[in-house]
């Protein structure tokens, strides 16, 4: 941490901040220039809160060398991680294709949109159980059954499953029947959720909150690596924007810029970004290309029917489609999309 100080600071300002660090545990190494004085901090910066060092007379700023977050970064770990989601890698090589519908309806539509994206050569199955919805009169989930249904699809065609949760109180039953707990773009900062999901043994897949900048991801990321579980998966699926054009603002330079910042796999969702079927494709495409580590994708056989997200689901021959040409893609930047090998890491 550096101190940034104003050139009015008197002597005896400059003692009580100087003694206010060291009282704290750290060395002070002071550099006098024309203009600006800086303190430079040396030791466990977590001794000291930046904002109370603001609040000093003669204080101008407080910067940070290092980031908030420490076991995301990475300086904490410089090769990129790899979650196993039961035999399908996140990260290195391979791209995790994630595909199923938003909510998982009945248990035929779940088992026939399953035998269609795993045809399609998707190797994640997803759906929805625990809806978090705007409004409480929508279609809020199936609950304990969507989940029995999300699991007997991905066990009849060989599929891990990724299933959203939305409350610490049903996080057991969550985990006893999906493959990986997802914490959606509207929990993303429920850091009580967060440090829960800490203790499973589960992969969480962790979407960034709508208007939460790619610091605030890593910081709850942090939150789910400080408690002991170390496989998170960031996922861009849009930012807030003023445009109506997109449900969302895809920001697909959110996908390099966690690479240079953190070792943690991110993939990317089209589908909640763009909100539009057309759009997907292309968005689908360009993440793969910024280096993403994977593509969540809502398809549903019958849109019309669709509980929730309808209006943005690819139908089973689209998703093959866009499948094919992500397989292109990938070939070109030396990526492979797996199947799962149904092990449990
Ligand atoms: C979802 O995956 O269906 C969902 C609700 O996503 P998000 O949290 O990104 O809106
Ligand atoms: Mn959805």
């Amino acid at each position: 941490m550096i101190i940034i100080l104003n050139s009015e600071i008197s002597d005896t300002q400059l003692d009580a901040l100087i003694s206010h660090v060291e009282q704290a545990g750290m060395q002070t190494h002071l550099s006098k220039g024309t203009f600006r004085t800086i303190v430079g901090l040396i030791g466990d910066e977590s001794k000291v809160s930046s904002d109370q060092l603001r609040t000093f007379p003669g204080v101008e700023d407080v910067v940070p060398v290092l980031p908030p977050y420490k076991l995301a970064s990475l300086e904490a770990h410089p090769q990129p991680s790899i979650v196993n989601v039961a035999g399908v890698a996140v990260g290195g090589s391979n791209l995790a294709m994630i595909a199923g519908p938003c909510s998982v309806e009945t248990e035929e539509r779940m088992h026939s949109i399953a035998r269609s994206i795993k045809a399609a050569g998707a190797n994640i199955l997803r759906g929805g159980a625990y809806k978090p919805r705007t409004s409480p009169y929508s279609f809020q989930g199936l609950g304990p059954e969507g989940l029995e249904f999300l699991r007997d699809a991905g066990r009849e065609v060989g599929l891990p499953t990724v299933t959203e949760i939305t409350d610490v109180r049903n996080i057991e039953i969550t985990a006893e029947h999906a493959d990986v707990l997802q914490v959606g773009a509207r929990n993303m900062q429920n850091f009580v959720l967060l440090r829960e999901l800490g203790r499973v043994k589960n992969p969480i897949l962790l979407k960034r909150g709508m208007s939460a900048t790619i610091e605030d991801l890593l910081m709850s990321a942090e939150y789910v690596l400080s408690q002991g579980n170390p496989d998170v998966i960031l996922c861009e699926r849009g930012i807030k924007g003023f445009d109506t054009i997109t449900r969302n603002v895809y920001d697909v330079a959110a996908v390099p810029s966690v690479k240079t910042l953190s070792h943690l796999p991110i993939i990317v969702d089209p589908s909640h970004a763009t909100g539009k079927p057309d759009l997907i494709p292309h968005c689908a495409y360009a993440g793969i290309a910024a280096g993403a580590d994977g593509v969540h994708i809502e398809v549903h056989d019958c849109p019309q029917e669709a509980k929730s997200d309808g209006p943005q689901a690819l139908l089973p021959e689209q998703y093959a489609e866009v499948m094919n040409q992500m397989r292109a893609v990938a070939s070109v930047f030396n990526k492979s999309i797996s199947e799962s090998t149904g092990a449990i890491a």
